[in-house]
């Protein structure tokens, strides 16, 4: 074991409130057990590459620049959406500057002279992103996926010890447990990295497939759980990393009614990128036809928030500007939307959230990538010798400060990240930052929308976005 070596642990998918002790008891015990973060938030669009990058960079997308799942990347493809999911399209952008615009943990690491590992049945481009210079760092990467995702040598290793990959499921216990012995009996035997992230796809693939309340969703989270209860024993025994982290990217809410975006907007066929979160990526647009694109949107019944501001950002009536959600990279859409969803509920536990959705899922299905408090919510707890013990922490964190705590840690500089070291939970410091409230909102005609934020040291955490007015959720 290395001095100061910390494992994230990442549950796809995970929302706060779904972790329960029943579905999930050995992480319920372990986020007991050291500081638990309860007000822990994804970031905007909350979809999983932008997750994974604003998670391993410690910066919003604003920051880094991997601005969607998906997205409009004329320097890199034409014709078609650039696609974070696949490597060929990170690799190429990557190779002309085009990918991300901060460092990431590995290439930090790398320099400082340590060693970063990556486990993981997330998709190739999500793994590709939580070091994406692994291969020529030399650091080390297993992907159910194989190679190229995989790096050579502990590919090999883990098809020797274990033999072939179990297939793609849902739920996807098998794979999820044959990485985990890939953790457990290759990488911190033969390597014993200074930082690992271990990443399990579910329960968010099959939560997509089933739905946020489903049986198979439940089976997946105890699949899940089993598989960190054997992490959480190799841990004990000394024989792991000294620091646990657990952390989900976002959460999910149900997708109940299909909406065909693209057959709203015909005249920006070629300049749209879909999703739960939609952009638009124009050129050359002047204030007025901005603002005329921002009230058409408001009129639309399957409108949820609207982002966007004049190319010298000045605010457009009835949008919200791109910097309240820490986005407005140059990379990023020019107009933003997201699908309407269910207002927040004042429920804590088990709300049944619902939006529209654009594809991918069937209704009933569970989704995420916009501003509902079930998509931000997310899991973060950490233990270990760096971490307070029996700590419940209410200050407001998300994942971009992730990077820099772990940096601290890890007893590295967190210059050039844009997240707070999370000091209230760790050993030796413990300050306590201030914390202010507020709501965002835009209206134009009708159409209200709202977003409720914590300010943590200046700082704009989103809570949860929602509509009103003639924006209100309606089926
Ligand atoms: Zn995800």
């Amino acid at each position: 074991m290395k001095k100061a070596s910390t494992l994230v642990v990442t549950f796809d998918g995970l929302r706060r409130d779904r972790a329960t002790a029943e579905l999930m008891p050995n992480l319920a015990a372990f986020m007991k057990s050291g500081v638990n973060f309860i007000n822990s938030r994804s970031i905007f669009p909350s979809e999983t590459r932008v997750a994974v990058t604003s998670t391993v960079t410690g910066a919003p997308p604003r920051d880094h620049g991997l601005v969607a799942n998906q997205y409009i990347h004329d320097a890199v493809v034409q014709g078609r959406t650039f696609q974070t999911a696949d490597y060929k399209d990170l690799m190429a952008a990557d190779a002309i500057g085009q990918l991300i615009d901060r460092k990431a943990l590995g290439e930090r690491l790398s320099a400082a002279g340590k060693t970063m590992a990556v486990v993981s049945t997330a998709s190739p481009g999500a793994t590709w992103m939580m070091n994406h210079k692994a291969r020529t760092i030399g650091h080390p990467v297993f992907s159910v996926h194989g190679e190229p995702i995989s790096t050579l040598d502990l590919h090999r290793a883990a098809l020797e010890k274990f033999g072939p990959v179990p297939a793609d499921a849902t739920p996807n216990t098998a794979r999820l447990d044959y990485a985990c012995s890939v953790l457990t009996d290759i990488v911190y035997p033969e390597i014993d990295p200074d930082l690992c992230i271990f990443w399990m796809s579910d329960p968010d693939s099959t939560s997509h497939a089933f739905g946020v309340n489903g049986a198979e969703t439940e089976a997946s989270q105890r699949g899940a759980d089993a598989a960190f209860g054997r992490i959480v024993e190799l841990w004990r025994s000394g024989n792991g990393p000294e620091n646990l982290v657990v952390m989900s990217d976002h959460g999910q809410i149900t997708g109940v009614q299909q909406v065909h975006v693209a057959e709203h907007l015909p005249q920006y066929a070629d300049r749209l990128s879909i999703g739960s979160f939609s952009g638009l990526y124009l050129e050359n647009q002047t204030p007025e036809t901005l603002a005329e694109l921002v009230k058409y949107l408001s009129e639309q019944p399957w409108c949820g928030l609207i982002f966007a501001e004049t190319a010298d950002g000045q605010v457009i009536d009835g949008a919200l500007p791109w910097s309240a959600v820490s986005h407005g990279h140059k990379r990023g859409a020019t107009v933003g939307f997201t699908l309407r969803a269910t207002p927040p509920s004042t429920e804590s536990a088990n709300r049944n959230d619902q939006c529209l959705f654009a594809a991918y899922i069937q209704p009933g299905g569970g989704m995420h990538g916009g501003l509902n408090r079930g998509e931000l919510s997310t899991v973060l707890a950490a233990a270990g010798p760096a971490f307070v013990a029996d700590m419940v922490s209410e200050v407001p964190c998300w994942l971009p400060d992730i990077a820099p705590t772990l940096l601290t840690v890890l007893g590295l500089p967190t210059d050039g990240t844009s997240g707070r070291v999370l000091t209230e939970a760790l050993v030796g410091d413990g300050r306590v930052p201030a914390v202010e409230q507020r709501t965002l909102t835009a209206k134009i005609g009708g159409h209200e929308q709202y977003l409720r934020q914590w300010l943590v040291e200046g700082t704009a955490i989103t809570d949860c976005g929602w509509t009103g007015g003639t924006g209100t959720w309606r089926l």
